[in-house]
């Protein structure tokens, strides 16, 4: 997973943040959390919208790394609901 070691070092002012929120490991997450909805980020360093589908438009269109979070941790991220997937 190099690229997304490129670009998390790419979002230095966000790393620390980031590195404190565990990787979403399927087996752990979904057994910790079953009620966090999963959503997807693209980690272009400047979106600031979580989606609830890859196959939302605007994520289509993210030429970086695709990120899976709960819900839960892209607001806790300062992100905000996709207006086209919600
Ligand atoms: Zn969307």
């Amino acid at each position: 997973m190099k690229r997304l070691l490129f670009a998390l070092a790419m979002l230095a002012p966000m790393a620390s943040s980031l590195a404190a929120i565990p990787h979403p490991h399927h087996h752990a997450t979904r057994t910790v959390a079953p009620a966090a909805q999963t959503v997807y980020l693209c980690e272009n360093g400047k979106s600031v919208v979580y989606h609830s589908s890859r196959d939302c438009p605007a994520m289509r269109r993210c030429t970086h790394e695709v990120r899976a979070v709960s819900v839960n941790e892209a607001k806790a991220m300062g992100h905000r609901e996709c207006m086209k997937c919600y």
